[in-house]
């Protein structure tokens, strides 16, 4: 018998609660994992207002971004046991016509946790174990703060693959804050120049410190005074007028209007920040710009040892975008979430005794 203590959302808005939940087996392929730090993200936040639906009924246990240990194994997944992982937010089946062509975000047998089961904001939380990320002795990070590469550092990754960019290219992060920020670092790691546009002074220093060469505020600049700006800093330091690739990762419908009308000749557009409310624009643009517009679910598993690769080498850096908590607040971190007042990616540390 498997005692979970886990933090559960039983109606949009109420209180989590501390509750238990027994376990009798694992089932063939599963993994245990021990929740070392589980990440608060913009998705826990839309199921949480209510404003996003859950597929598993309520109650249900949040939380997609994890980092753990495997605790025990089912039939066929022994050789997890003992091993620190990276719960990817998107595990595929591996076996569907989907999965066999390499189009894992598709899979329809995909587990997200704290989605279609119960998630990190828990001691323990079960998944398949097939697409776990083992995490090395080596990479020098503590556990927990690697949780954040679950969704945070990959999803940006797989955008900014996807819009396959090359050293010297400019790429442009509207939003610089949990995910935009690695954004700006990987982008920069991959040898790109890098803008990072957001309204938050703070995120904007960070952006500079870490990977971008400009940050411009979209409340002091309408969006012709930032093309403007861009474009003239591309020009005094020799770099591309065309073939930007742009990344939306704030969000917001500001943000998104901001992105497409960013779009040069030949652009990427990477769609990352998700919003439900719609934004105006002139689709026909990507038709005269002979640009493209590209949305990613997640992040292929096969690219998380890439990630870790560029953690390991220092060029990514967490530090500055995570502060803990310990799980046991989680009410009051996610108060704080929903009144922006959280600077940073919120890691939820379990403090069961
Ligand atoms: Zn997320
Ligand atoms: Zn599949």
């Amino acid at each position: 018998m498997i005692t979970i203590h886990q933090w559960e959302m039983r109606s949009p808005r109420e209180p989590l609660c501390l509750t238990e939940r027994r376990i009798d087996s694992l089932s063939p392929g599963e993994a245990l994992v021990r929740v070392a730090g589980c990440g608060l993200c913009h998705t826990d936040i839309g199921f949480y207002s209510g404003a996003v639906r859950t597929n598993h009924a309520l109650p249900l246990t949040l939380g997609h971004e994890v980092s753990g240990v495997v605790e025990r194994t089912g039939p066929g997944a022994e050789a997890w046991s003992g091993k620190a992982v990276i719960v990817p937010a998107i595990l595929p089946c591996g076996d569907c016509a989907a999965c066999r062509r390499g189009r894992y975000a598709l899979c329809p047998s995909q587990v997200f946790p704290g989605n279609d089961v119960h998630g990190g904001f828990a001691s323990h939380l079960v998944v398949p174990a097939r697409f776990l990320c083992e995490v090395g002795e080596a990479s020098g990070e503590s556990l927990e703060r690697l949780a954040v590469v679950a969704d945070a550092v990959s999803t940006p990754y797989e955008a900014i693959r996807r819009s396959s960019l090359a050293e010297g290219d400019v790429a442009i992060f509207i939003g610089a804050g949990g995910v935009g920020g690695f954004g700006v670092q990987i982008a920069s790691a991959l040898g790109a120049r890098v803008i990072a546009i957001d309204p938050d002074l703070e995120r904007r220093r960070l952006a500079l410190e870490h990977g971008a060469e400009m940050a411009l505020d979209p409340q002091a600049d309408d969006l012709s005074s930032l093309r403007k700006a861009i474009r003239e800093h591309a020009a005094e330091h020799g770099l591309p007028s065309e073939e930007w690739k742009v990344f939306e990762t704030s969000g917001t419908t500001a943000g998104q209007a901001i992105a497409f009308g960013l779009l040069a000749r030949g652009s990427h557009l990477g769609v990352v920040g998700y919003t439900p409310e719609k934004v105006s624009i002139s689709l026909s643009r990507l038709m005269a710009l002979d640009a493209r517009a590209e949305g990613n679910w997640g992040c292929a598993p096969g690219r998380y040892p890439e990630i870790l690769q560029l953690i390991e080498q220092g060029r990514i850096d967490l530090e500055p975008y995570v502060e803990r908590h310990p799980l046991s607040q989680i009410n009051a971190v996610l108060a704080d979430m929903m009144e922006h007042r959280l600077h940073r990616r919120a890691i939820l540390v379990p403090d069961f005794s």
